[in-house]
C-alpha cells in the first residue's frame, strides 16, 4: 500500500481541463492532490475550443464537484435548431421544443473552454487544491514504489502517483517513453471566433439561433463551413479546399470577406479569434509507466479531430478514471494497485482509439474525395427535398457516429 497525505499528494501535470478535473476527482475521493503547471498565472488561454460540453461530462463535473456541472449549464447555452444547407439551399431543419431535455442537467451546454476553466479554478480554491505555476515538469522518475518528479521552479516531489496531464506536448508521456502514434487530416481548417453585437444576448442576434453546417457554401466559394452559437459568440469553421494557402485563408482580409458573406458585414469587426489546423489523430503506445506509476491522462494520451466533441469530453472521462484508479491503488495491496493502474490504461485506450476512429470517420466524410461519399451526399442532396431521412443523413455525417466507446462507465455515454 502506497501513502499520501498533504505532504505527499498525488502529483497532477497540468492545469488544463484534464488536469483540473482529475485534481476535482481526487479530491471527491478523499485523496490529496496537487497541481504543477508550466505556464504563469496570468496567462491568456486564447480560443473558444471545446464549446460542446456533453450531458455526460457535465453530470461527472456535478459529481465530483456539486454546482460544478450546473454552473456550466447556467453560462451556457443550448441551441434548438439543427440545419444543414447544401450549395446555399436548406436540405435538412428542425427546430426541438425541449432541446435540452427534461432533467437539471441537458444534453450539452455550449460555452467558451475558457469559461469552463474559470469554474473549474473556482472547484479547485474551493476544494483547497493548490496550483504551482512556473513549475512545469522537466523530469520524472519511476520505481515500483511511487515517482520523484523535477519541476522548472527547482522544486523536487516525491508522490506515489503522477498524472500526466500536459496535453498534447506532454513531456510526462516523453519521460515515460510512451510515443504517439497515428496520422493527421489531409486539408486544413480555419476556425474563427465572432462575438455577438454589441449588448446582445445571442438569441437577439441577425442571424438565427442555430447550428448550422453548409456544404460547399456559395458564401465561401464552395469550402464546407460551420457555424455554432456559444455563450458571448459564433464558432465559425471553415475547411480549407485542396489546394488552399491555409495561411492566405485566414489572413485578415480574407476573414473580414468571409465573415461578411456567411454572417453579415455587421461581424466584421468583431473576430476575435482566428487559428489554422490540420487535426492529429493520434494516442500514446501507452497510457502507463513500466512500474504502473504514471498515468497518462486528456490531450497527453491522444489528440483527435473535434467533429463529435469528443475532445475534451473523453479528457473529463479519463482525468475521472485516472483519479478513481489512483484511489482504488491506494488502498490496495501492490499487486492489485498495479493491476487497477493496468485496468485504467486498458479501458481508456480502448476509449480513445473509439473516439479517435469516431472523429477519423468525420473527418474522412469531411474530407470527402472517395467517390462513394462523394456520391452519397450528391444522391442525398437531391433527395432531401422529398425525403426527410436524406436530409437527417447530411446533418448527422459530419460530426461521426453518435455513439461512445464500449465500455462500462458512471454515467451515461462517457466519453
Ligand atoms: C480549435 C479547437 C477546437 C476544439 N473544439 C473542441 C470541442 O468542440 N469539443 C471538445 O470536447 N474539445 C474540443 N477541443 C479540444 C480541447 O480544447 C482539448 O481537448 C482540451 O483543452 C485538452 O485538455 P488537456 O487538459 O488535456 O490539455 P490542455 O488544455 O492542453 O492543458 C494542458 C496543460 O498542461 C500544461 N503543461 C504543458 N507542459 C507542461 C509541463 N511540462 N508540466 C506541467 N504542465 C504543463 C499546459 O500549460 C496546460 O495548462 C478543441 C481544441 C481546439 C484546439
Amino acid at each position: 500500500m502506497s501513502e499520501t497525505d498533504s505532504e505527499n499528494p498525488v502529483l497532477i501535470a497540468g492545469a488544463g481541463p484534464t488536469g483540473m478535473t482529475a485534481a476535482l476527482a481526487l479530491h471527491a475521493r478523499g485523496v490529496p492532490a496537487t497541481i504543477v503547471e508550466a505556464d504563469s498565472e496570468d496567462r491568456d488561454r486564447a480560443g473558444s475550443r471545446a464549446i460542446y460540453v456533453h450531458g455526460s461530462t457535465l453530470r461527472t463535473l456535478e459529481r465530483v464537484h456539486p454546482g460544478l456541472g450546473t454552473d456550466l449549464v447556467e453560462e451556457g447555452l443550448v441551441w434548438p435548431t439543427r440545419h444543414t444547407k447544401w450549395r446555399g439551399k436548406t436540405v435538412f431543419r428542425r427546430t426541438y421544443d425541449n432541446p435540452g431535455g427534461d432533467g437539471e442537467i441537458p444534453h450539452f451546454s455550449s460555452l467558451p473552454q475558457v469559461t469552463t476553466e474559470k469554474y473549474m479554478h473556482e472547484a479547485l480554491d474551493e476544494a483547497g487544491i493548490d496550483i504551482h505555476w512556473d513549475a512545469g515538469v522537466e523530469s520524472v522518475e519511476s520505481t515500483p514504489d511511487g515517482v520523484h518528479v523535477e519541476t522548472a521552479d527547482g522544486q523536487e516531489w516525491e508522490t506515489p502517483y503522477l498524472i500526466g496531464a500536459d496535453g498534447g506536448g506532454s513531456q510526462v508521456r516523453k519521460e515515460i517513453g510512451a510515443e504517439f502514434e497515428g496520422s493527421q487530416s489531409e486539408n486544413s481548417f480555419i476556425i474563427v471566433d465572432v462575438e455577438t453585437l454589441d449588448g446582445n444576448s445571442i438569441d437577439e442576434e441577425p442571424i438565427p439561433f442555430e447550428r448550422l453546417f453548409h456544404y460547399d457554401s456559395p458564401n465561401a466559394d464552395g469550402r464546407n463551413v460551420m457555424l455554432v452559437p456559444f455563450t458571448g459568440g459564433w464558432r465559425l469553421d471553415i475547411q480549407c479546399l485542396g489546394d488552399d494557402d491555409p495561411d492566405e485563408i485566414a489572413s485578415d482580409e480574407q476573414m473580414r470577406e468571409f465573415v461578411r458573406d456567411i454572417m453579415g458585414e455587421e461581424y466584421v469587426d468583431n473576430i476575435k479569434w482566428t487559428s489554422t489546423y490540420k487535426f492529429l489523430q493520434v494516442q500514446a503506445d501507452s497510457f502507463v509507466d513500466e512500474h504502473r506509476r504514471v498515468l497518462l491522462a486528456g490531450e497527453a494520451a491522444h489528440l483527435l479531430a473535434p467533429f463529435g466533441a469528443r475532445g475534451m469530453n473523453s479528457c473529463v472521462a479519463d482525468a475521472d478514471e485516472a483519479a478513481s484508479a489512483i484511489a482504488v491503488a491506494l488502498d490496495s495491496n501492490e499487486a492489485v494497485a498495479r493491476d487497477e493502474v493496468e485496468l485504467y490504461a486498458a479501458r481508456r485506450q480502448t476509449a480513445a482509439e473509439y473516439n479517435i476512429d469516431a472523429a477519423g470517420q468525420a473527418l474522412d466524410y469531411l474530407q470527402g474525395d472517395s467517390p462513394v461519399t462523394v456520391l452519397r451526399k450528391e444522391a442525398a442532396a437531391s433527395l432531401a427535398d422529398y425525403f426527410e431521412p436524406a436530409g437527417e443523413y447530411l446533418d448527422d455525417a459530419p460530426y461521426g457516429p453518435h455513439t461512445p466507446p464500449p465500455i462500462a462507465s458512471t454515467g451515461r455515454a462517457n466519453y
